[in-house]
């Protein structure tokens, strides 16, 4: 029996047959036994397209970031609502829960959120109860219950600071590349995918720019001794593990 958190991507979960597909390979992966946490962003653009609308109002709608978090958030409450639907539709057990709702609390930095701290019991309460866990990534509230925001790319975020609050046996990134390359391999045509990289690594790479994973999550997984898999969502082909040390000969 193993407590796993997996991650997916806005490009994993952009349109409702997307949702399904992420939905039968979680099932048909699962393992008796083996407890669900689910941490999903928002559908494909969906962020950008909030962004976008408030701009419709005003041209600096960043001075507003407490509204800009109530905003932002609701694009990943689409998703896990879909999602739990999606699994409920195949027949297995699943609600889904808001950052705040599985004990993400925040400072109140709008916009820029940082975790201060994760009581998860409502998470561990529902997968005791046989539920596959679907929980909101990229938000958490302050200690008044605001929404806050972890800033671009945090659900990634969300999901290893999950991982780490639960004590997870394994932490999977699943996204539109199968793994981490020495360069973005949309760009850069030889890049080459790694199998292994570590935590400093990775963290250089994604502070130097590399989207794959926001540098904030990179931290998270180094301080809870959690490897993370960065693999793809469009196969099963093992991606890239992030951690402490090399294991294998050749790097
Ligand atoms: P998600 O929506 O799943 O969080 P992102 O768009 O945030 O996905 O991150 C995946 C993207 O990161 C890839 O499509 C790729 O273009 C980009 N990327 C940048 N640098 C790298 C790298 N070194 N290795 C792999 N992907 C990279
Ligand atoms: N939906 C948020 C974003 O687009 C968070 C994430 O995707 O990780 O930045
Ligand atoms: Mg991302």
């Amino acid at each position: 029996m193993a407590l796993i958190v997996k991650k997916f991507g806005g490009s994993s979960v952009a349109t409702t047959e997307k949702i399904m597909n992420v939905a039968k390979r979680v099932l048909d992966e699962k393992k008796p036994g083996d407890q669900i946490v689910m941490v999903v962003s928002a559908m494909g653009d969906t962020t950008d397209d909030l962004i976008k609308l408030a701009h419709g109002i005003n041209k600096d709608p960043y001075q507003y970031t407490r509204e800009m978090d109530m905003l932002l958030t609701t694009g990943e409450q689409v998703s896990i609502a879909l999602l739990a639907m999606a699994f409920k539709t195949l027949g297995a057990k699943a609600i889904s829960l808001t950052g705040p709702m599985a004990g993400m609390q925040t400072n109140s930095v709008h916009t820029k959120g940082r975790i201060v701290d994760i009581e998860p019991e409502r998470v561990k309460e529902e997968l005791d109860k046989g539920n596959i866990v679907v929980v909101a990534g990229f938000q958490g509230a302050d200690q008044k219950m605001d929404p806050v925001t972890l800033g671009r790319g945090g659900s990634d975020t969300s999901a290893v600071a999950l991982a780490g609050a639960l004590k997870a046996d394994s932490c999977e990134i699943f996204t539109d590349v199968d793994g981490i390359y020495t360069a973005d391999p949309r760009i850069v045509k030889n890049a080459r995918k790694m199998k292994e990289i570590t935590y400093n690594e990775m963290l250089e790479m994604a502070r130097l720019g590399a989207g794959v994973m926001q540098p904030r999550s990179v931290e998270m997984g180094e301080y809870f001794h959690i490897p993370i898999h960065v693999r793809s969502t469009f196969t099963t082909k093992p991606g890239t593990i992030i951690r402490e040390d090399y294991t294998m000969e050749d790097k």
